[in-house]
């Protein structure tokens, strides 16, 4: 049998309709689940005719509303014409653009039109770019391309360039759109809080870094540069997340303003900010909200003790001393450890402190007398360092059981750590990843945008005509 597919126009004038075969294809029988249906490359060819017939007629009837002067109704004079290229989601279009000479009837400021490239200023639809920077902040660039490349007629093959450079001009639109930095955001005063409708429940914010590989890497120790990634979580509702490059960032401060005035915040509202204490971050909060409070988020205690007990299995008794002919059984110093960091761990979900560094003291006794060795060196080097983290964060600690119990929030890993969601997930996936701190922070707007499921709205706000779902109905997006 022989299909053909044609397309009907029917202008919004009276004028006959426009009818034209833009696909045929062919199948013989027996049905075969080979042969049942299109196949991509059909599917591919029908879009991309039906594309190509639908925008010609666009033109042509968005030119012939122009053609005549629009002060005395005499028709333009042609002057030469160009051709335009417009990028779409089903093929490249290309469009002869007629240059028109103004009419005398009236003073121009310019002596031609040009209205069909006047009305398409912009070489790629805002679907296209949409989409585009929707799977590159989801995949590879590379891995983009060669997906959308495949499974749509996009006329051309996409490199994965084009779709960083579409992705990028998305993000610099999007931080243009970001207010200035400022040094504080709150310019009320406790007493007009008073006045103010009683806030919801604490916001809870987790803050945390995360590396990437540098690909302007010079020496060992700039192979990597840092990131923060962070995490708004309202008492109801869907959290949101975002993330910049501290060393690219102007504007931190407003940037996490924002994502908490997303969720409501009043001048008057408690944020908790959770973290893991790192030196770059500790500020952050303090210049935002005078209502803050800054606590360890008891997801990282956890995970550096659970790497410690991992250490810990490896830890091996001294050899016995022969020379006293010492045959007493020794004590474990794998079984003491791990109990010992059980101790150390009860202690600080109590937020005791003290009782958590006494217990840190015992820790480092039992590792000395292990065996000798890189296992022992290295458990031994861990526990030092979780003694100085302990210290530098101290006030930082709150009984973490007594929080959990009045229901106060004590840790943003629940669902997932931000910077394994924001991050990890498509920029350290690789070794190969490299990354410029502009391009990292750039790709970081567009990511948290994706997740949040707000761009979208982004490109809705920006082109009114922009026909994907609306925000509200989008999936969330599945970070994978
Ligand atoms: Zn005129």
């Amino acid at each position: 049998m022989r299909i053909t597919v044609s397309v009907s126009i029917q202008a919004d004038d009276d004028s006959p309709a426009v009818a034209d075969d833009v696909f045929t294809c062919e199948r013989t029988s027996p049905l075969s689940p080979d042969t049942v249906g299109l196949h991509l490359d059909e599917a591919k060819a029908l879009l991309s005719g039906v594309q190509e017939t639908m925008v010609a007629e666009q033109a042509k009837a968005a030119l012939a509303g122009n053609a005549v002067c629009l002060s005395c109704g005499a028709a333009r004079r042609h002057k030469d014409a160009r051709q335009i290229v417009v990028r779409t989601l089903f093929g490249v279009v290309r469009l002869s653009s007629p240059r028109w000479w103004q009419c005398g009837c009236t003073t121009h400021a310019h002596a031609t039109v040009s209205p069909l490239a006047a009305m398409l200023p912009e070489r790629a639809t805002p679907e296209l770019v949409y989409v585009e920077t929707k799977f590159a902040a989801l995949a590879a660039y590379g891995a983009s391309a060669r997906l959308l490349t495949e499974l749509l007629p996009l006329g051309r093959t996409l490199h994965a360039t084009a779709i960083r450079f579409h992705a990028q001009a998305v993000a610099r639109r999007l931080e243009d759109e970001l207010g200035a930095e400022q040094a504080g955001f709150i310019d009320t005063c406790p007493a007009q809080w008073e006045e103010l409708p009683r806030p919801d429940l604490p916001l809870v914010v987790g803050l945390d870094g995360g590396y990437v590989h540098s690909s302007q890497q010079r020496s060992r120790k700039d192979g990597w540069f840092e990131v923060i990634a962070g995490k708004v979580v309202p008492a109801e509702g869907k959290p949101t997340c975002f993330g910049y490059v501290q060393t690219y960032d102007t504007k931190p401060k407003r940037r996490l303003y924002e994502a908490l005035r997303a969720h409501g915040m009043q001048d008057n509202q408690q944020v908790t900010f959770l973290t893991d204490g790192g030196e770059d971050i500790r500020d952050l909060p303090l210049y935002l909200n005078p209502q803050s409070e800054h606590l360890l988020d008891w997801f990282h205690i956890t995970m550096r003790i659970t790497v410690m007990a991992n250490m810990a299995k490896s830890l091996r008794p001294p050899p016995p001393d022969n020379d006293i002919g010492d045959d007493t059984p020794r004590l474990d110093p794998a079984t003491e450890v791990s109990e010992q960091l059980e101790r150390l761990k009860w202690f600080l979900w109590h937020g005791n402190v003290f009782r958590a560094l006494q217990t840190i003291t015992d820790i480092t006794m039992d590792v000395e007398i292990a065996h000798e060795g890189s296992e022992q060196a290295r458990m031994a080097k861990a526990i030092g360092e979780f003694d100085s983290y302990l210290r530098a964060n101290a006030e930082r600690i709150p009984n973490y059981s007594e929080r959990r119990r009045a229901g106060e929030a004590i840790s943003t890993a629940f669902t997932e750590s931000a910077v394994n969601q924001v991050i990890s997930k498509r920029m350290v996936k690789k070794q190969q990843m490299r990354w410029t701190p502009r391009g990292a922070h750039l790709l970081l707007q567009v990511r948290t945008r994706v997740l949040n499921d707000q761009l979208a709205g982004d490109f809705h706000r920006w082109h009114p005509g922009f026909t994907h779902r609306p925000p509200e109905l989008e999936q969330p997006a599945a970070a994978a």
